[in-house]
Parts: C-alpha cells; structure tokens; sequence
C-alpha cells in the first residue's frame, strides 16, 4: 500500500515551474551489489600523457575526423511531423521489447563509449573548448549512465501491483556544458524505459551529439529508435516540444527555458534540471587550506559553465577577516593557467562563446560595495578566454549575489554567523549545489537541515557529481517536473506511466 502511494507521488500532478519541490523521494531498495563506477583515465601513466596528446593534436587539425554521421537538419514542418510520427511508432516497437534487452544494449553501449573515449575527448576539445581534464571524468560519468540504467532497467518490470507503461517518444534537449554525459545520461535513461529518442543537440555542440549517437548505434540501438535531429530554435523548435506525439521532454538548460516549453505546452511533461547559484560556505572551524583548493576547483572548473558551478563564497566571522584566507584564495586564482585545450598545460579553457550580455557584464561591472580581489581580463583576442576574476564585497539582495552568469567569476559574501550565511545561501531562487566547509559537527547538523539545495556537499568541492554514488537533481528553481534525481534509483521510473496491474478486490 505505501508503496504504490508513493509511486503516486512521482506522477507528474503537480503543473507549472514555480512549485517548491519536497526533497525527499521514496526510495526504491537499493540493489545488494555494488555499481562499479567507470575509472578516469590516469595521467601519471606515461602511455596516458602520450595518448592525450594524440588526441590534442587531433582535435587541433581542421578537419578532425570525427563525427561521419550527422544529424537530420530538418527545415520542413512537414518532415519534422513525419520524423516524430515514425519515432513514436518505433517506440511503441522498443516499449513492448523486454527490460532486459533494452539493458543489453545500453550494457554494450557502456563498452562503445569506452572505445570511443579519445573522439569524445578529441570532439568535445574542438567543439566546445573543454579540456582533457574536464572531459575524461565526463567520458566516464557518460558509461556509468549507460551500466546504471541498463541494471536499473531491470527492475521496472518488478514493481509490485503497478505496470510500467513506457512513454513512446521522449525529446531531449541537452545543453552544451556537460556535450557527452549529460545527453547520453538522458538518453540511455529514455531508452532504458523503453521510450525511443529524438535528440536535438545544442548548437554549439552538435559534433559531440553526433559522435554520442553513433557511438549508441553502434551498440546496437535501432536507428529508428534514436535520432538526431537538430532543428533551427524557434518555430520548429517549438513545434518539435509540441507535437503531440511527444510523450516526455528531458531538458537541461536555464529556468527560462523550460519557463518557455511550458508556454508552447502548458501540460507537456517535462523533467528538466535548470539553472544554479550556489555557494560554499566556510566557517572558522574549517580546514582553510582544503576550503580554497575546493572553492577555487568549483567556481573556476570549466571557466564556470556549470549549473553545479560555485559562484559565491560565503565567509563566516573571523574567515571573513583572515588575511592568509584572502592571500592564499588571491594566489591560487591568479595562477591558474588559461589557455586553449589543445595546450595540455591549460587548466581553464575557453568560454563557449565570445562574452557578452550578462556574463559579459559580471566579468567586467562591479555592483555598489563592490572591488575585484582579482580582476578578469582578456586572454586574447577572442573573447573567449578570460583570466577568472573574484569580487569582494557582494551585499546581500544585490544583483551578484542572486543572477547565473555561467562564467568563470566568484563573488565574495561574509556573514556574522553560520545561520546568517545560510540565509544567503538560500535566499536564491535555485537550489541545485550548495556546499560547507566546517570540522565542527553541530554546523555541519544545522546546515544540512536548512540548506535548500538538491545536492550538498560537505568538505570538498560542489561539483561532479558521481552516478550512483550522488544522483544529481536540483530544488527551487533548479529542477522543474518530477524532481528525481538523474543517476539515482527513481529516475527511470518516471519516464513513463504506472497502471494498476490488478483491481482491488
Ligand atoms: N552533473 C554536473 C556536476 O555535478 C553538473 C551538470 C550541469 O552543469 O548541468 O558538476
């Protein structure tokens, strides 16, 4: 009985962006097993230093030999609507193939993936700038999406007095932060519960989307079952969100976004992970030395195009005066070295695009109260490299303290207290990471109690989130649908529908 009302709880009853998620999820039972993460690639191994150079290289020749296949460019209304038909139809066929043949090929897609690990890095370096660092985990968390919910696949068609109807065609839009794990996460999950895919990859990365969706063909997924279909935004795009053959939309993109596919569908089921602005706190009980190393590594990673990214730290009483803090935070964000990927010294690579607009403005105005420990600049001419940047003296309620901007810039906040800090850090409208740093365990209690953030982290740094181990979601206006949590045990469950499986009698 209490299992199927909590079954219940997931539907997708509760309509519109706005609504404040409950954080607690029931939880399905965990397997007994242990889910072996997928390990990164070791760069004190000198074969390994030989291969990421290779591949550097590779992603700094012209034509890189990647990604043969391509996607659909569909520019015809009537094209698109025939594409989605047979999509569906393909996934009524994938619905009705058991749990355990749909978990074999995402198994077999787990091994593709790891065969393909240097194009995916060599695709996502000259695509979207990222560097081998930053890409090597994300190649990893990618397989482990494709092992977890081929194992999680499974256990749908064992529910109790509750069938899984699978949607028939779910459309994901991924963003073009995270171009491998974050679409491939989304659509092995679809698959797994037996919905087939149309994938419309972000346009500044759709090489990266290429490479994924043939790296899964080649696994064995039907072609008809996924396809990349890469639409102009506007119309099309939003004719594509409304077809009413699409059963579910997985986003991963701003607030605003999915704000706007509920206006072109105002019932349209949508799961989606939205934008962030998250802090680390630091008490004087912390070990100050980890906290800079963590605050620098979270804010500063991927120049800051994260949603997970740190964006403020919020010093506590006497952090907030303490000359070393200031120094050591100082020195290590100056020394970071910027540059482009295929430089394998770079340890913070480009923009996605030339700065402007918002991100443009937090790397170059400062508020009232405000002066820059560390002013970004220019790296070159692009645009898009900057050296990070941290301010000091973000006023609570000021423009700093509650906008995303996506970039590699940190705001410096102080607070008299913990429970002060924890009201900045909540005063935000999102809640996708939130971290502590603090040995005294009555903090670490009190902030874990009030912290309004889907993922917290303590002593250590707020991003990379490791399937299984820390399923990723958010709260506020960090998560708009169902709110569970990718890489977690309740996920694939609500990508579908429940039906009794007997009447009450
Ligand atoms: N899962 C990523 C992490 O834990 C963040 C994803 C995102 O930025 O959308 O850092």
């Amino acid at each position: 009985q209490r299992f199927r009302a909590s079954l219940a709880d997931l539907d997708e009853t509760v309509p519109g962006p706005n609504r404040t998620q409950d954080r607690t999820h029931p939880v399905v039972p965990q397997a007994p097993e242990l889910f072996d993460n997928e390990p990164d690639t070791d760069p004190a191994l000198p074969g390994n230093r030989r291969w990421a150079r290779v591949v550097l290289e590779r992603s700094a020749a012209s034509d890189l030999g990647v990604a043969t296949i391509t996607a659909a460019r569909v520019v015809d209304p009537a094209l698109l609507d025939d594409l989605i038909e047979g999509a569906a139809d393909a996934g009524a066929r994938w619905g009705a193939t058991d749990a355990a043949e749909r978990a074999r090929v995402l198994g077999a897609a787990g091994e593709v993936l790891s065969a393909f690990r240097g194009r995916l890095l060599e695709v996502m370096a000259s695509e979207t700038g990222k560097t081998i660092a930053e890409g090597d985990p994300e190649v990893s968390e990618a397989i482990d999406f494709a092992h977890y919910y081929a194992e999680r696949a499974r256990e749908l068609d064992t529910l109790d007095h509750a069938r899984f109807v699978p949607a028939r065609l779910t459309v994901v839009t991924p963003p073009w932060n995270f171009p491998v794990a974050i679409p491939l996460g989304s659509v092995a999950s679809a698959l797994a519960a037996g919905s087939a895919v149309i994938i419309k990859p972000a346009p500044q990365a759709r090489r990266c989307a290429a490479v994924m969706v043939e790296a899964l063909w080649e696994a064995g997924v039907p072609r008809e079952v996924l396809r990349l279909v890469d639409v102009e935004e506007g119309d099309l795009g939003q004719r594509l969100i409304a077809h009413p053959a699409v059963d579910r939309v997985i986003l991963t993109g701003s607030f605003e976004t999915a704000a706007l596919f509920r206006s072109w569908r105002p019932d349209l089921p949508l799961l989606a992970e939205t934008s962030g602005k998250n802090a680390i706190i630091v008490t004087p009980s912390a070990d100050l030395d980890l906290a800079v190393n963590d605050i620098v590594k979270s804010a500063f990673g991927h120049a800051g195009q994260k949603c997970s990214a740190a964006s403020l730290a919020i010093l506590v009483g006497s952090v907030g005066k303490s000359e070393r803090f200031r120094r050591q935070l100082v020195d290590a964000v100056s020394t970071l070295r910027v540059g482009w990927p295929q430089n394998p010294t770079s340890q913070m690579g480009p923009l996605i695009e030339p700065a402007d607009g918002k991100l443009l403005r937090g790397l170059t105005r400062l508020g009232s109260g405000e002066r820059w420990l560390v002013q970004p600049k220019k790296a070159d001419g692009s645009g898009r490299l900057w050296t990070p940047g941290v301010r000091t003296g973000v006023a609570a309620g000021s423009e700093f303290h509650l906008t995303e901007y996506f970039g590699p810039v940190l705001g410096i906040m102080t607070a008299a207290t913990l429970e002060e800090a924890i009201e900045l850090q909540n005063a935000v409208p999102y809640g996708l990471t939130a971290g502590l740093h603090s040995l005294d365990a009555d903090e670490v209690a009190l902030w874990a109690h009030t912290v309004e953030a889907g993922n917290l982290y303590i002593n250590r740094g707020i991003t990379g989130a490791i399937v299984r181990r820390q399923p990723f979601g958010g709260w506020k206006r960090s998560s708009v649908g169902p709110g569970a949590k990718a890489g977690g045990p309740n996920y694939l469950r609500t990508l579908g529908s429940w039906r009794a499986e007997w009447p009450a009698m």
